[in-house]
């Protein structure tokens, strides 16, 4: 049951869907962006970036394993587009979120870290993003150090090449 290079682990709120990561947690970052917030139901999401190939998902109902975020909903795993620039995968009893990508990073998955079960070493909070959208009654407090006012590092800049230059005013979530 343990693979070795198993890094950590997570699950939904019903454990009907859960994931290894065969790579160790990056630094995370903190979406204060509308469509985060209304998930969560609380002011932000928190996710941790690894290789896309190093997450694979288990669909304890079937049995059946995915290697990777699915392209398109699949047994326990719905997948949700509420945006333009990111999908994020929910498990198709319970609601509860387990991961997204965005479409500007293809290869790469953010696993949301509040489905992370236990401790894990190296997981830290860096950054922060669309921070002009985190509600006033919620301190920045540890959610890092470093913000940006809409998307992180790299992801910006290929939107900015979508849309010819211009990053678009209107853009007020991330995914
Ligand atoms: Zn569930
Ligand atoms: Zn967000």
């Amino acid at each position: 049951m343990s693979n070795p290079k198993t890094h950590f682990r997570g699950s939904c709120a019903c454990a009907r869907l859960t994931y290894t990561s065969a790579s160790p947690p990056s630094a995370t970052t903190t979406c204060f962006c509308t469509t985060c917030r209304k998930l969560s139901g609380s002011s932000s999401q928190t996710f941790t970036h690894i290789p896309a190939s190093a997450l694979t998902l288990y669909d304890n109902a079937q049995a059946l394993r995915y290697e990777g975020l699915p392209r398109d909903s699949v047994g326990a795993v719905r997948i949700l587009r509420l945006s333009e620039f990111a999908e994020r995968a929910v498990c198709v009893d319970c609601g509860a979120g387990v991961a997204m990508r965005y479409r500007a990073r293809e290869g790469e998955v953010g696993v949301l870290v509040g489905s992370v079960d236990g401790e894990v070493e190296g997981l830290r909070a860096e950054k922060a993003i669309f921070v002009g959208s985190k509600p006033g009654w919620v301190e920045m407090g540890d959610f890092g150090g470093r913000c940006h006012e809409r998307f992180p590092d790299g992801v910006e800049e290929v939107i900015m090449g979508w849309r010819g230059g211009d990053g678009g005013e209107e853009v007020e979530k991330a995914g």
